[in-house]
């Protein structure tokens, strides 16, 4: 089986292990380990953020974030398509208490007119606007990259509303491989962003959160309430700064797959492609008379696994480093092939 179905299925490989196993740990729910503290400096330099914090997951860090930022009955706005509104199991509800606002537009991204439209400072009967979230890459908008010009608009509306700017970048990476633009200029109009290792970047788990150096002392506390202060973390940080060493430029072989699978998949029987992907997220839906799920069905009976995307009613695929190009081209044969008898059987 060739599994695409996203780039959280990667798995650790052996050099990767052999780091984590060589960690020099501590306890670093008290700040005392060693592995933990070199990856929060390296990526807050990265970043070019003051101060990071490591955490368990992404969904963590996009929660704790959230909740320092706003309050109870305040409000979130980002995109329609947004993981904060469709995969974190209600968090913004359940945590912060606070109310969330999905704006329209293409390929997962608002214009900042539209959020001027509708940011509020609160009153007796309005909610108050707190924080705005910008996923880079937008993962339902099909890893497309939100360009910086538009950022430093919707920056520029954050900050004469008195509102904050957080980054949902679980894949800030790719977007920074694609473009050339470096992460720390991504992140200045933010006040607070993180980068998933457990994506394409291919550790097994964490996420590195970074802000100013107050933002970070509220999310030691939040930390701990959410109960995502570890102990010998290190043994993952480890695993994320091999990442960081090794993984990240190759995140363009990642790209040039999707760019590969998109064109196969606009060239095959009963399926659709959305556009070119800018990255390595390749979103499509099946054609006519054929639903997803025959779709799917007939991949994994032809050896390859993909996705559906609900919210956005797209199947989904993502190539990542467990694979090489014969692999990818092994699976576009078995899909293409696949695709030919089921839109046969169908007719
Ligand atoms: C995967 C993902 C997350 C959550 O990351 P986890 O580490 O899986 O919790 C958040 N936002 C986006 C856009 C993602 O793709």
């Amino acid at each position: 089986m060739i599994d695409l179905y996203s780039d959280t299925k990667t798995k650790p490989t052996r050099p990767m292990l052999d780091t984590m196993i060589a960690a020099e740990v501590g306890d670093s729910q008290l700040g005392q380990d060693p592995a933990v503290n070199a990856l929060c400096k390296r990526v807050a330099d990265l970043m070019g953020m003051e101060q990071a914090i490591f955490l368990p997951s992404g969904t963590m860090c996009n929660q704790i974030a959230i909740r320092i930022h706003a309050n109870a009955g305040d409000e979130v706005l980002c995109h329609e398509t947004a993981h904060i509104i469709h995969s974190e199991a209600g968090g913004i509800g359940g945590l912060t208490g606070a109310n969330t606002r999905g704006l329209g537009g293409a390929r997962g991204q608002f214009a900042p007119e539209a959020l001027a439209k509708l940011m509020r400072p609160g009153s007796q009967y309005a909610p108050k606007s707190a924080v705005v979230v910008v996923e880079q890459t937008s993962n339902f908008g099909g890893g497309s990259i939100w360009p910086l010009e538009r950022i430093e608009k919707i920056s520029a509306l954050t900050k004469s509303a008195g509102a904050a700017l957080h980054m949902d970048g679980a894949r800030l990476l790719n977007a920074v491989v694609a473009s050339g633009v470096s992460a720390a200029d991504y992140c200045k109009p933010f006040d607070s962003a993180w980068i998933d290792f457990t994506k394409a970047l291919g550790a097994p788990l964490g996420a590195v959160l970074v802000g100013s150096q107050g933002f970070i002392e509220e999310a030691k506390r939040w930390r701990q309430m959410f109960g995502g202060a570890l102990r010998q973390a290190g043994v993952c940080a480890a695993a994320c700064d091999y990442a960081l060493d090794h993984n990240v430029e190759r995140l363009a072989e990642d790209h040039a797959a999707a760019t590969y699978l998109a064109e196969r998949i606009s060239n095959m029987p009963g399926l659709a492609l959305d556009e070119m992907p800018e990255t390595n997220i390749v979103l499509f839906k099946a054609n006519g008379a054929l639903q997803p799920t025959q779709v799917i069905e007939a991949a994994k009976e032809a050896g390859v696994s993909i996705g559906y995307m609900a919210p956005v009613s797209r199947l989904r695929l993502i190539p990542h480093i467990n694979y090489g190009m014969t692999d990818f081209k092994k699976a576009a044969d078995a899909l293409e092939n696949a695709m030919a008898k089921l839109v046969k059987n169908n007719a």
